[in-house]
């Protein structure tokens, strides 16, 4: 590794853990001219272990928190573009993003208020409508279908190749295989304690995800860790699954919610009714393995959804991912600025990593960034935390 001496120069700007929000950081903080930029990883370039791992992430524009989100969206989605062409991979796939559910059901009506008030390309389908164009759902006489047509599926791991490759090209240096085991705020910087020995900093950015709380412990009231399934099945007809024919989508039935991506496999597709694991404070605690009687459940709910499926998975994995308990994200500056937290990304961060990536690369070398809301600060979460805790119910 380089530049692990104690008499090592310092680097203009540290990028801890590279995956997601990380290998988009360093791409942004070597876009800026005159930096030295240095990203540090514990495993290697590409992992199985990072909240971004498993095939696919599901990508919207409209989202039901409108004017929170939809900009920041908009934004992704030209940077996803960018970031594809310029490394030569597809990294989104334009399959648009369909929501289906009851009329009446408020993440419906929100995501439809968001296209009207943006003026995103959309489709509202009715049960007969979504029958016709999509007869791989089962569909209920009271169900509707939006179609968010900028939408589609994100290819993870290639996304988080192709932008610390596009990072190295523009001159930031890499350490695979190198775990942060510490972080001491000293005069005027930062001295970063590794598996493989120091680095000097003039400022960090910690993109650690699930580990967050491991290399930064004072967000520990703030940031839990939460686990998610993902699941593929068989259809029978793997002709009517693939992306020119099914959108990524999301599916809301009674309490049933669903998420899924047409096949890129060839031969199974993602669909993934929701699972609910614990909430645990480290990494370490996560839920590792599923049930038979949670797989046959994760089948039966599928089939239900798609009748056309096999209703057994045959895969599955499960991944873990930093919560908050608004599920907003936290991105800013702790320790006078010296250090650049992103973390907290509940589930929901992956379709917004090059915009996230920016805000971090812009708050650690200007000290602000049009793209981190005031709602993301650490104070601001623990004002919500602290709101929460006092109007909360005593149950003892
Ligand atoms: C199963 C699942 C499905 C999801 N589906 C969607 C979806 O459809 N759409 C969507 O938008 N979002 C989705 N998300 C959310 C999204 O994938 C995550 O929010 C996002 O990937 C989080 O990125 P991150 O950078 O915080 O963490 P990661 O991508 O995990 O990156 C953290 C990196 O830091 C490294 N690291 C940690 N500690 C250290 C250390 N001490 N030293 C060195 N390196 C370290 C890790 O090895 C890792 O590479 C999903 C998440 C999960 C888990």
């Amino acid at each position: 590794m380089t530049n692990m001496r104690e008499d090592a120069e310092m680097i203009d700007i540290v990028v801890i853990g590279l995956g997601t929000m990380g290998s988009m950081a360093l791409w942004q903080a070597a876009e800026a001219d005159g930096q030295s930029v240095l990203g540090i990883e514990q495993f290697g370039p590409v992992h199985a272990n990072g909240a971004y791992a498993g095939e696919s992430r599901l990508f919207r524009v409209a989202a039901k928190e409108g004017q929170l989100y939809t900009p920041a969206l908009l934004e992704a989605r030209r940077m996803w573009k960018a970031l594809g062409q310029a490394s030569g991979r597809e990294l989104l796939l334009e399959t648009g993003a369909l929501s289906v559910g009851p009329d009446d059901h408020p993440d419906l009506a929100a995501t439809l208020t968001a296209m009207q008030d943006f003026d995103l390309p959309h489709d509202r389908l009715d049960a007969e409508e979504l029958r016709s164009r999509f007869p791989q759902f089962a569909v209920e006489d009271n169900d509707i279908g939006v179609l968010d047509q900028l939408g589609g599926a994100l290819r993870p791991e290639a996304a988080v190749l192709a932008a610390t490759e596009r990072a190295v090209k523009l001159g930031a240096q890499v350490s695979y295989n190198t775990e942060v085991t510490g972080i001491d705020v000293v005069d005027g910087g930062v001295r970063i304690h590794t598996s493989r020995g120091e680095v000097h900093a003039k400022r960090v950015i910690i993109t650690a995800g699930p580990w967050t709380t491991r290399v930064l412990p004072e967000l520990r009231d703030l940031v839990t860790v939460s686990t998610y399934a993902l699941t593929w099945l068989m259809p029978r007809h793997i002709e009517m699954f693939t992306p020119d024919k099914l959108p990524g989508f999301m599916r809301d039935l009674g309490d049933l919610h669903a998420f899924g991506v047409p096949t890129l496999d060839g031969y199974s597709i993602k669909i993934c009714p929701h699972l609910v694991f614990d909430e645990v404070a480290d990494y370490a605690q996560r839920a590792s393995t599923l049930s038979r009687e949670q797989l046959r459940w994760v089948g039966a709910q599928a089939a239900r959804l798609m009748p056309d499926l096999v209703p057994e998975p045959v895969r599955w994995s499960l991944h873990a991912d930093s919560q908050t308990a608004s599920k907003m994200p936290i991105i800013d500056t702790v320790a006078d600025g010296l250090i650049t937290v992103a973390t907290g990304m509940s589930g929901n961060g992956f379709k917004f990593a090059p915009v996230y990536g920016r805000a971090v690369a812009e708050l650690a070398m200007h000290g602000a960034s049009e793209w981190r809301h005031p709602l993301f600060t650490v104070a601001a979460h623990r004002e919500r935390l602290g709101a929460a805790s006092a109007t909360s119910t005593p149950t003892g």
